[in-house]
């Protein structure tokens, strides 16, 4: 007697619906995305509690001929590639014929579909693989598949299932993935019998972010398209003032389909590079377009992973294009949505003192930051203990457009003109610093609008970026009286290592007597009184060793400088010194501390007038 069995296809299907279909999340994918794949411009997804017990997906797509309903079950039955050439060339969703055949060796399906042009429909009937009824039936052109009873006959799949909340969550997740791919789709998701998103499919990719992310996402997202080599990179990305505590908001498309991946995400991240504290990640939606060729969508039956045949040009790619689209950052652009799109999106009331956390409040600024710089910087300046008579920048002057060029932006050039128009406007307004409160906050009116400046924030941000302009060597100034210093043998030891690091961030040490050191130079900006802290810190960083290349350990190491050497909250400071901090933020040379906390936060009059009722 042999010992080797054949599986029988049905066994084999339920095997392979392992990798298919984890969970009701996945029928959802794959099915949305046959809907995708057969041209439809309206998907309707619903689901019941967990998805478990029941999914229904119907589009308007091409359909399907009875024949064709008969044997799209079949595993390896596919309509989207005839052989290996057309591997090379995947334009489609689907190619593998596995999905409908995996869901159904594990489900109860009905399908009923009819072909366009078709006189009739047919209505097919499923269970565990096996086709139990077909007959033809009315029904409209395109497609609905109802999937009953997800894992009814793998018990050890449907043990593994979350509650239904989570079960439900990740199904929203997967038809948000799906709608926020393909703009031009009308998207609708209904859980329960209520709906939970719906797109207007009018092939705007900003209404497809409001729709699905939400309004104050939406209005956060700075427009960014690049291409190099062939690559090309468009979406969204959130200004850095919008951070986010995880990864959740970031979507990745190569060549509409949606995709994680470790590269394009770390490319993105590098981008923000110094605006964004560590543990904070960006939001985005990037789509990246690629010749087919180029990248293998093959690597796993999900498809949700890809392969680049040349890793480092798209890495490039989209570093380059998300970084240009910060440096270009004015003001983040009010996405203009239609007013269809708004009444049919139901969005909550934007309610400034409840609904937005207080880090997320959007940081404000008026000129680009490739704008003359208004206030000249002096290279050597003592410290701002003594200011010198403030020069304020002419809020007259004109200011370039760079960012708005149509080509750079998804909207049309009408409003593309009207966000220059407002630029212009507020820049044309001379602002008034009022004072200082809570010893902290720099108040300043600007127009209609009320800004308050981090001190700290933003003069450590101007320190930064002007050490950083100076090179590899930061000026520094030889104390008369060295500053003493006791480090540990460990930090001693850090000190002698990094000597020449020391050196170029300004600071002279030497030994002094048997295990005390002498601060004999520090780096010019900074107060004597700082330089036992900074050293100390700066000890620190070398020590956790979390700094990985040379331009990141230079850039941590110059946050130190920077933040030492910059006026400190609770202090009172002398009005010129705040006014000239208040004109580098007004004339948009700084606009987030090196940590990527915001420096400034507007309060509009509008705003203050409905916070007192005065308005509705
Ligand atoms: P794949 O998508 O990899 O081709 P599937 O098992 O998902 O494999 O689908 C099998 C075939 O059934 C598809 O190739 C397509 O021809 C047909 N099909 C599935 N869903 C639809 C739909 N919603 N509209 C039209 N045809 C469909
Ligand atoms: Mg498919």
């Amino acid at each position: 007697m042999t010992k080797i069995n054949i599986l029988s296809p049905l066994l084999a299907d339920m095997i392979a619906a392992g990798e298919v279909v984890e969970r009701p999340a996945s029928v959802i994918k794959e099915l949305a995305e046959n809907s995708l794949d057969a041209g439809a411009k309206k998907v309707t997804i619903e689901f019941k509690s967990g998805g478990a017990t029941y999914i229904r997906i119907t589009d308007d797509g091409c359909g399907m001929s009875p024949e064709d309903a008969g044997i799209a079950f079949m595993r390896h039955a596919t309509s989207k590639l005839h052989d290996e050439k057309g591997l090379e060339a995947i334009g489609t969703m689907g190619f593998r014929g596995e999905a409908l055949a995996a869901i159904s060796a594990v489900s109860r399906i009905e399908l009923t579909t009819r072909e366009k042009g078709a006189a009739e429909g047919v209505k097919v009937t499923v269970q565990a693989g096996d086709i139990v009824d077909m007959s033809p039936c009315g029904c409209p052109e395109g497609t609905t598949i109802t999937v009953r009873d997800l894992f009814y006959n793998t018990p050890a799949r449907l043990k593994f299932l979350k509650s239904d909340r989570s079960e439900a969550a990740a199904c929203t997740a997967a038809a948000l993935r799906c709608a926020l791919g393909r703009p031009e789709v009308s998207v609708k998701c209904i859980k329960d019998g209520e709906d939970v998103f719906f797109t207007p499919g009018d092939g705007r990719a900003d209404s497809a972010v409001y729709s699905l992310l939400g309004r104050d996402i939406a209005s956060s997202m700075l427009p960014c398209t690049g291409s190099s080599d062939g690559i090309e990179v468009k979406g969204f990305v959130s200004s850095p003032a919008l951070s986010r505590g995880n990864r959740s908001m970031q979507y990745f498309y190569c060549n509409g389909r949606f995709i994680k991946s470790q590269l394009l995400q770390s490319a993105v991240e590098q981008a923000y590079r110094n605006t964004l504290l560590t543990g904070r990640y960006p939001a985005c939606t990037l789509f990246i377009t690629l010749k087919t060729s180029a990248v293998d969508v093959n690597v796993h039956p999900a498809k949700t992973e890809v392969r680049f045949s040349d890793e480092k040009k798209v890495f490039d790619t989209v570093y380059q294009t998300v970084k240009a689209a910060l440096e270009a950052e004015t003001q983040p652009l009010e996405l203009k949505i239609s007013e269809s799109t708004q009444r049919m999106v139901s969005t909550p009331r934007a309610d400034f003192f409840r609904s937005m956390p207080a880090k997320e409040y959007r940081t404000e600024y008026t000129r680009p930051a490739s704008a003359p710089a208004a206030v000249p910087t002096p290279r050597r300046e003592p410290s701002y203990a003594a200011p010198r008579p403030t020069a304020r920048p002419s809020m007259n002057e004109p200011l370039t457009r760079t960012g708005f060029s149509p080509d750079r932006t998804e909207f049309s050039i009408k409003n593309v003109e009207k966000t220059v128009e407002s630029v212009e406007k507020i820049a044309a307004l001379n602002h008034r610093v009022i004072g200082e409160c809570l010893n902290t906050y720099i108040l300043v009116e600007i127009g209609e609008e009320l800004l308050l400046i981090d001190k700290h924030a933003a003069h450590e941000r101007m320190i930064f970026d002007r050490l950083k302009a100076q090179g590899r060597q930061i000026m520094s100034q030889t104390l008369l009286t060295p500053v003493i210093i006791k480090p540990t043998s460990e930090d001693a030891e850090l000190l002698e290592r990094n000597e020449a690091l020391l050196s170029d961030l300004g600071f002279e040490i030497e030994p002094y007597g048997a295990d005390a050191y002498a601060i004999r130079a520090l780096p010019d900006d900074m107060e004597v009184t700082d330089a036992k802290a900074a050293v100390e810190e700066i000890c620190d960083k070398l020590r956790r060793g979390d700094i990985v290349s040379a331009d990141s350990a230079r850039d941590e190491l110059l946050h130190t400088v920077a933040c030492k050497a910059a006026i400190k909250a609770g202090h009172r400071h002398d009005i010129r010194e705040l006014e000239r901090i208040a004109d580098a933020v007004v004339a948009g040379e700084v606009r987030y501390c090196p940590h990527g906390r915001p420096i400034s936060v507007r309060l509009t009059k509008n705003e203050l007038d409905k916070f007192f009722s005065r308005i509705v």
